[in-house]
This record gives structure tokens, C-alpha cells and sequence, in this order.
């Protein structure tokens, strides 16, 4: 079959399943192990290629994502190993990493904590562009095992412990970040189907008000934070003053926005 004629065929059904179109040329590419700048280079395609591509066509419109689908993503220029077992990193998140690797470097921190680490994406990004010793932890061993293959994986040496919260931990940080679960329990059902199917509502689910988290981190961190240490937190669009409430006994530092303009990621200093 003419690859052209497929790429176009697919880009309609997308649009009219309300998918986004652009995902359809990543499939392609991605079985053909090609990029999708060079998928004009290519004239025709063999059935087999062509029936292993619409078998993720048709899981696409399934609203399987295409992370999930090749197992991968890429965040902060690092690529990552993503399953069902753990929430597949977010753009948005790459501000947060951000504000804390500047932190780290400005001020020479030496150890981080990252609690409800997930995929690993925040430590393992810490661990590869600062000297900071890293620790992550995270309650649910599935994810454990995924963010260890990525730490492997990029190369970086970063302690894993399973724990919920702070209960299995024992050090004090210099700083300690955390994209923890921030959605409104109610709000669940409401989200993409992307979302609720392929990302784990344990990753999700901050409770009724979505800020249970925050104030359980809030009563603890003190204790697992050196003199002056920091708090970077994700937070959700709408919680910057809930959340800075929660934290009135602490120095409020900065609030920054991700590239959409949103409230992302707020410090705090003891
Ligand atoms: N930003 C994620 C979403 O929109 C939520 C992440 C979280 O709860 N920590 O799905």
C-alpha cells in the first residue's frame, strides 16, 4: 500500500473519533522505526507493516496513548520506560524538575528526596543533571520496578525505597520534591479516557479536596529536611492558595507557572 494514502486514510479516522490527529503519524513512524520527518521518504509499505500498524490504530482508538502503546516517552530530553503501573511524566512536570535542578545547583545541595516518585522521572532527571545524591520512593512496588529499569537505563545511581510517604524513611534531605496525587477524588470519572485507563488512580486520587498529600507532606517534612531545607511541589492549577495555606509555618519562596501559563510548581524552605 502507498504510505500516503495510509497516513491520510488514518488522519481522517482520527479526527472523526475526536483523536488527536498528530498521533497518527507517530504510529506509523513508530513501526516503522523511522522519524516522522522522514515518513515522505517512504513510498510503499508491505502488508505486514501495514497490518501491525493498524493493530495500534485500532488500540489508539481504543484510547490506548502512544506512550503506553511503544512503552516509552521522553521527558526532559531523557527517555523513560512507561506501563499501566505508572503515571506517564507530564510536560508540566518538566517546570518542577526545573526549579528544583536550579535550586540544587545554586545552592551545591547534596541529597534529594523524591516521594511518590512514580516513573522515576523527577529523581533520575535530578540524578543526571546535578551531583546530588538522589533517593526515591514510592508505595507502590510496581512503579518501584519501572522507575529502577529507568534509572538503569539512564545511567544514574539513585536509592530506591518503598515507602509510603516518609513511614521508611530515615535520612534528612536538602531538598525534597514530590509530584504527589492532586486530583479531586469527584474529578476522576471526568478525565480522559486516556487518563483514567492508563494511568493509575493511585497516582491520581488526592482525595476529596485533592490536597490530602500536601498536608500529610506538610506534617512530616520537617523532620526528613536539613536546617534551610527546600520543598518543590507540583501542584495542581487551581491549588496555589490552598496549598500555601496548608504551609503557613513555612517560608513561601516562589510559585512558578509551566508553559501554559498554569500554577505548576510552588517552594517552599523551612
Ligand atoms: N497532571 C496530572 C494530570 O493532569 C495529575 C498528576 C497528579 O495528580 N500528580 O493528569
Amino acid at each position: 500500500m502507498k504510505l500516503l494514502n495510509l497516513r491520510n486514510k488514518l488522519k481522517k479516522e482520527f479526527e472523526l473519533n475526536g483523536i488527536e490527529v498528530s498521533d497518527a503519524d507517530f504510529i506509523v513512524a513508530g513501526c516503522l522505526g523511522v522519524n516522522r520527518t522522514e515518513l515522505t521518504l517512504i513510498d510503499e509499505i508491505d502488508k505486514k507493516t501495514e497490518t501491525q500498524i493498524l493493530k495500534l490504530v485500532n488500540q489508539r482508538l481504543n484510547h490506548k496513548p502512544v506512550d503506553i502503546l511503544f512503552k516509552q516517552t521522553y521527558f526532559y530530553g531523557l527517555k523513560f520506560k512507561v506501563n499501566k503501573h505508572v503515571l506517564t511524566p507530564r510536560q508540566d512536570s518538566e517546570t518542577v524538575v526545573e526549579q528544583a535542578i536550579n535550586i540544587v545547583k545554586q545552592n551545591n545541595l547534596t541529597s534529594v528526596l523524591d516521594l511518590c516518585c512514580g516513573s522515576g522521572c523527577l529523581a533520575i532527571t535530578i540524578a543526571k543533571n546535578t551531583n546530588a545524591k538522589v533517593t526515591a520512593s514510592d508505595i507502590s512496588f510496581k512503579a518501584l520496578k519501572v522507575a529502577k529499569e529507568n534509572s538503569v537505563f539512564n545511567k544514574v545511581g539513585v536509592k530506591f525505597i518503598k515507602s509510603n510517604l516518609f513511614n521508611n524513611i530515615k535520612d534528612k534531605f536538602n531538598l525534597i520534591i514530590s509530584n504527589p496525587p492532586y486530583i479531586e477524588t469527584n474529578t476522576l470519572a471526568t478525565l480522559d479516557q486516556e487518563v483514567q485507563k492508563y494511568d493509575p488512580a493511585l497516582a491520581l486520587d488526592g482525595g476529596e479536596d485533592g490536597l490530602d498529600f500536601y498536608r500529610k507532606i506538610e506534617t512530616e517534612a520537617d523532620n526528613f529536611l536539613t536546617e534551610d531545607g527546600y520543598l518543590v511541589l507540583e501542584i495542581g492549577f487551581n491549588q496555589k492558595t490552598a496549598v500555601k495555606k496548608i504551609f503557613k509555618n513555612w517560608t513561601f519562596v516562589d510559585c512558578i507557572k509551566d508553559l501554559n501559563k498554569k500554577d505548576r510548581a510552588i517552594i517552599f524552605r523551612r
